[in-house]
């Protein structure tokens, strides 16, 4: 077999072999497949896509190049949550807490951020000394002692993706739902969870842009999820504007904490309360609506947050040092109007630039800057009224370039749904 005659069958679109797939592969994670023959078998695979057969060829033989979380020392059922990515999106730093509040064990690997998209494990880490590198003995041991534990992912899980990931990162080979699919399904099958929940974003902020295209995402990974046995439900969710109010890591934990004492901008409660009530109604088998009563109680009694504080606590953090810069710069509109639309894409780019995310692998985090929006898509906005504030630091940022993110016209235009639809 030879990686040419690989790459040639799949730009002629005809349907790869198993042994092709696993040889492509697994020669690519042993370095015999270059990064150059992989990225173009890649890009075949993103102009003509692959049948699910080949996905889950795919997803199995990523899944098998490394290790798997067995997570069967933790009482009672696990459910593991992903998102594909988006802008403000800060729902795990809630839901860990909430859902572990209600008795559900929340044993999390997250990752960090990817292109403008934040990372969970950033977010963290601008709590002071918070510890997120912690090996896996000591991390089942803190689910079972307090309920929770969110660190980043081990060496070995799926170095496949890993590889990959990188790779995709920087040859324009991210869109694609069977790379896709297979690369959110491997690490959450490989991380040792009972049931999956998958928020599939969509819009200009995120990596599927119209709801078509991710009920296909979400209807592959709910097929790969049943083979092995694993209920997945995905919750398409709109990405047309950013999540809540705060975008940059520092930031996204204040309105983490914000909504976990019972307050919160309305969007980030919703998509906390739809996922968390789905990832408790499959743990403890009762109702969606039993299991909302259950956590919007917990976020009024202070249960929630309480949580939050043991999980900051275990893993060394302290919670009165959440790093913030500042300098604080309001940004104004130019003129008045309702904010039709907010380039999502956009904004997360320039929370990015900022300092707030990498352009590069190894550039330091400013865990202290980011964005604060006033306003959102709907919102009436008089001219000289601030849209947002900018926290900022080492970097700069174009006014013009934040103003040009938002759309503000005359008539008002129809507020969109944030929850789609449910794949189960
Ligand atoms: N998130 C992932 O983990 N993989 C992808 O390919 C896209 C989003």
């Amino acid at each position: 077999m030879n990686i040419v005659d690989i790459i040639n069958k799949k730009r002629l679109n005809n349907i790869l072999t198993n042994e092709e797939i696993c040889y492509a592969v697994n020669e690519y994670v042993k370095g015999n497949v270059k990064d150059y023959q992989m990225s173009s078998l890649l890009m075949a695979i993103v102009l003509n896509g692959m049948t699910d057969d080949e996905i889950f060829v795919l997803t199995d033989v990523m899944l098998n190049s490394g290790d798997r979380i067995d997570l069967s020392s933790i009482n009672g059922i696990k459910v593991d949550k992903h998102s594909t990515g988006g802008v403000g999106d800060k729902t795990t730093l809630i839901l860990g807490p909430l859902v572990a509040s209600a008795g559900v064990s929340f044993a999390k690997m997250s990752g960090r951020g990817l292109g403008h998209t934040g990372g969970t494990i950033d977010k963290l880490e601008s709590i002071n000394n918070f510890e997120v590198s912690i090996d896996i003995d000591k991390f089942i041991k803190q689910v079972n002692e307090i309920g929770l534990s969110i660190v980043s992912q081990t060496g070995n899980l799926v170095p496949a993706d890993k590889k990959l990931y990188a790779l995709r990162d920087v040859t324009g080979t991210v869109s694609s739902i069977p790379l896709i699919a297979s690369s959110i399904m491997s690490k959450k099958l490989a991380s040792g969870a009972d049931k999956i929940v998958i928020d599939v974003k969509v819009g200009n902020g995120a990596l599927m842009p119209d709801i078509d295209s991710a009920r296909r995402l979400a209807q592959i990974m709910v097929k790969i999820g049943n083979k092995y046995n694993k209920e997945t439900i995905c919750v398409l969710t709109n990405m047309n504007e950013p999540l809540g109010n705060n975008i940059g890591n520092g930031l996204e934990v204040i309105e983490s904490i914000d909504v976990l004492k019972g307050n919160g901008p309305a969007d980030l409660k919703e998509l906390v309360l739809t996922l968390g009530s789905i990832m408790v109604s499959l743990a403890k088998n009762i109702s969606p609506k039993e299991a909302e009563a259950l956590l919007l109680e917990n976020l009024s009694n202070g249960k929630a947050y309480n949580k939050f504080l043991e999980l900051v606590k275990y893993q060394n953090g302290d919670i009165n040092n959440i790093i913030l810069s500042d300098k604080i710069v309001s940004i104004k509109s130019s003129k008045t109007g309702f904010v039709n639309s907010i380039n999502t894409l956009k904004i997360g780019e320039l929370v990015r630039n900022l300092g707030a995310g990498r352009i590069n692998k190894d550039d330091v985090i400013d865990y202290g800057v980011g964005f604060v929006l006033n306003k959102k898509v709907g919102d009436y906005v008089l001219e000289n009224e601030e849209l947002l504030k900018v926290y900022i630091k080492n970097k700069d940022v174009s006014i013009v370039d934040i103003i040009n993110c938002f759309e503000i016209s005359e008539h008002a235009k129809e507020k969109e749904k944030l929850i789609y639809e449910i794949v189960r």
